[in-house]
């Protein structure tokens, strides 16, 4: 008797959980459905349909009780102005850029931060790697997914008063981190109690093998850690990289030397196109990577001294080089070639063109089948060298010219 009673109640747990699992996913679903609908436009930094997918966050910070971070409101605004590139004949236009962001305050010392930009690239004016007629760039896994996570996380986070929690909804990210960059520095909370930031940026494509990257992990001695003992009770295929700059932006607070983790279920073919849709997206995945996150705040607070670590960067790692495009290499990448992640601002790769999501073929006269050819090509250059760099953009081969600086 007494066997069956514990055990009609584990089953009953059971189903409890597995229902909130059910309702989180389909808040989830419903997420990324409003905001990768035609109707938000592609979220563009600035324009209206950007204003509505505020809205939508705004709406649920008030739902969930999180005290405004803002400056008006949960609202940081500011104007930028913008130029795409600076060899482009468009002109700058100031647009403006608002961060959303709500807190829930625990009375505790320190503070967690989890981030995720809600802007995206609108009809693709700038930074789109689509070449068609002009269509919306709806955005889905970049950035509707990252948002999701956060706002679901909330409910997990805030009860569990381990830490107080700021959750903040970037824009302008597509247009270079303007908005962690101008939050960084304008912060509406003392930095210096923040114990980590976390950032989901690219969350809804988790593959089949339950593979991921966590990039950052090099911006703690405690993450390899904490990440490792996390992954016990999961087994997820994680692929991790060290370093702290990446093309998102956590980047903003790794300048600050804050901790940083940066969640990615890597690049597709779809990234930066209108086929970036929901139809793509991994729910249940979404939900995996929620889930591990949740655990590994849970994990974190046994730590002491969580502390900052300053990490080898891609320039820096290539210092053994006379030279470096200052790009960020794909690690989740296994074709032909190595597939760009990150061009890093003014570095020689951004001067030159060369794109998030090109992918490398050959420097010169070598081929570069993956990330050691391509240091080995490097080590035949030095600064002022110019060479070709042949690459492969969505499936077009062209070679573009380039001179190390
Ligand atoms: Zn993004």
């Amino acid at each position: 008797m007494k066997k069956i009673t514990v055990l009609l109640i584990l089953i009953s747990f059971n189903t409890l959980s597995q229902n909130q699992k059910e309702i989180t996913i389909n808040q989830m679903r419903d997420d990324v459905k409003y905001l990768s609908s035609d109707k938000l436009k592609g979220r563009q930094t600035g324009s209206k349909s950007e204003k509505k997918a505020a809205k939508y966050i705004i709406n649920n910070y008030q739902k969930k009780l999180l005290i405004k971070k803002g400056e008006k409101g949960y609202i940081q605004k500011f104007n930028k102005k913008f130029k795409p590139n600076p060899h482009s004949s468009i002109e700058s236009k100031e647009i403006t850029v608002s961060n959303v962001i709500g807190y829930c305050d625990n009375n505790q010392p320190k503070t967690v931060i989890i981030g995720a930009h809600y802007d995206h690239i609108g009809f693709g004016e700038y930074g789109s790697r689509y070449t068609g007629e002009k269509a919306i760039h709806n955005g889905a896994d970049d950035n509707a997914s990252g948002v999701s996570i956060m706002l679901n996380l909330i409910d997990k986070l805030c009860p569990n008063n381990l830490y107080n929690y700021l959750f903040i909804a970037f824009s302008g990210e597509e247009m270079g981190l303007i908005g962690s960059s101008y939050f960084v520095e304008n912060p509406t909370i003392n930095l210096s109690m923040v114990e980590f930031m976390i950032n989901f940026d690219m969350v809804g494509r988790l593959n089949e093998e339950n593979g991921f990257a966590i990039n950052g992990v090099g911006t703690s001695s405690k993450w390899n850690k904490l990440i490792d003992e996390t992954n016990e009770n999961y087994n997820y295929k994680i692929i991790k990289s060290e370093s702290g700059i990446g093309p998102s932006d956590h980047s903003s607070f790794y300048t600050k030397d804050i901790p940083v983790l940066h969640f990615f279920t890597g690049q597709h073919e779809d990234y930066h196109t209108p086929d970036d849709d929901i139809d793509k997206i991994n729910f249940n995945g979404m939900y995996l990577i929620m889930d591990f996150v949740n655990e590994l705040i849970k994990k974190s607070k046994k730590i002491k001294n969580f502390d900052f670590q300053e990490t080898v960067n891609n320039s820096n790692t290539m210092t053994s080089f006379n030279v470096t495009l200052g790009i960020m290499p794909n690690y989740l990448y296994d074709g032909e070639g190595l597939k760009i992640d990150g061009v890093i601002k003014n570095k020689t790769a951004y001067v030159s063109g060369l794109l998030k999501g090109d992918i490398i073929q050959k420097m010169g006269e070598m081929n570069i089948n993956d990330i050691y050819k391509y240091m080995e090509a490097l080590n035949q250059f030095s600064l002022g060298d110019t060479t070709n760099v042949t690459i492969n953009r969505d499936g077009e081969i062209f070679n573009l010219p380039i001179i190390f600086k």
